[in-house]
């Protein structure tokens, strides 16, 4: 068994944050790993231009031991299986058991899967990205008409980047088309989905999956053998069997230092944390970055720690995989090509910041 003083349990955008803070100013003292499945960490606001093919692979990643290095921070390559709260003790898949001091949690959410009678229809979940990316590649080789699940910005983003790609395609979101965010950008996005020849089904919550088609409480609603997951974000297991204290789905409930309600010695932060106000989404992550590098640091010297105060408002850029994007600002919607370089430019500006 290894003791450190700190593990870094995901290369999630909060941590990436955390690292490049590190690289660049100061690293707090002690013996500090991050671990991650992969040398590689996706961003996701550049997969719909990834599967648009406006962008290459490599362009969509950071490399993670040259951020780890710079960081003066071990990279140990194994998703966690495991942890104990109350031990401080980490699980690998790869069979080895890691202690320390403090932890740190961001490793994100999977996707929900409706329950399926029958294996007639093929599920593709948008996460993990490098299986979904692998599992694209694999469907793209022999076009069939394709269900997306999730009438989010994933999904919208994701039904605007492969529509013409395949030979029919549907979209299912379970209430309106973007809840949450303004009702004119829902409206230009139903133009360019319905302008693209995308069949969009709102308030049609898919409740499961027999043989080759989609139910919708008791009514068939699509017939079809491929079904591309991209509904809302479904927390891990493991997290809620640690032992931390979890809301009813599973998330880790912090304070607004960022540290677990139940165990202070743990934080968790972004998609896989549970905190009033702030929302699952790449943007609430990457602010919470900050706020986790000053707090870590803090905790390793002793020092006191800060709060974060999630936004109340988020800019919301969608692509419309043809080179432009959509925008969502406290309220006020608009759409074009400019949008699109706009995103663009962000998009390549967070990879270059953490490519070091
Ligand atoms: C197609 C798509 C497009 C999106 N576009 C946007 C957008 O434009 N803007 C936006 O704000 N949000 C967007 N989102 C949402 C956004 O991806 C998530 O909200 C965001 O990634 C959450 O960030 P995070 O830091 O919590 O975790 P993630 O970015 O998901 O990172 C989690 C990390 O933890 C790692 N991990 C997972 N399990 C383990 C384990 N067991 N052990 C170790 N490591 C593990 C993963 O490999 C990953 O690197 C999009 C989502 C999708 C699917």
């Amino acid at each position: 068994m290894s003791d450190y003083d700190l593990l870094l349990l995901g290369a999630g955008h909060a941590h990436l944050g955390v690292l490049r803070r590190w690289a660049l100013v100061e690293r707090p003292p002690g013996r500090i790993a991050l671990l991650s499945p992969g040398p590689q960490a996706w961003y996701s606001g550049m997969l719909p231009g990834l599967l648009a093919g406006r962008h290459a692979a490599a362009d969509c990643q950071v490399e993670l031991l040259a951020l780890c290095r710079a960081a003066k921070v071990e990279l140990i390559i194994s998703p966690v299986q495991s942890l104990s709260a109350a031990q401080q003790q980490v699980q690998l898949a790869d069979g080895r058991s890691l202690k320390a001091r403090w932890l740190s949690l961001n490793v994100g959410a999977q996707i929900a899967t409706p329950p399926q009678q029958g294996d007639a229809m093929q599920l593709l979940a948008v996460k993990p990205f490098a299986d979904f990316l692998a599992g694209w590649q694999q469907w793209q080789a022999v076009p069939q008409p394709l269900a997306i699940l999730g009438g989010g910005a994933a999904g919208v983003e994701l039904a605007l980047a492969l529509a013409g790609q395949v030979p029919q395609l549907a979209l299912f979101c379970a209430g309106h088309l973007l809840d949450g965010l303004s009702s004119g950008l829902r409206l230009r996005a139903l133009g360019h989905l319905r302008q693209r020849g995308v069949w969009v089904r709102e308030d049609c919550p898919i409740s499961r999956i027999e043989n080759d088609c989609l139910l919708s409480g008791d009514e068939p609603v699509w017939r079809g053998r491929r079904l591309l997951l991209a509904s809302g974000a479904k927390a891990f297991a493991w997290p809620a069997h640690s032992g931390l204290g979890c809301d009813e789905q599973g998330f880790v409930l912090v304070a607004p230092t960022l540290q677990s309600y139940t165990h202070p010695t743990i934080f968790a932060a972004g998609d896989c944390a549970s905190l009033a106000g702030a929302r699952k989404s790449g943007v609430y992550a990457v602010r919470q970055g900050p706020v986790l590098a000053a707090n870590l640091g803090a905790a390793l010297r002793g020092l006191p720690l800060k709060r974060y105060r999630p936004q109340r408002h988020s800019l919301a850029l969608l692509a419309t995989g043809d080179g432009g994007a959509l925008l969502d600002w406290y309220g006020h919607s608009a759409g074009g090509q400019l949008y699109g370089r706009w995103k663009d430019w962000l998009d390549k500006g967070f990879i270059r910041r953490h490519s070091l």
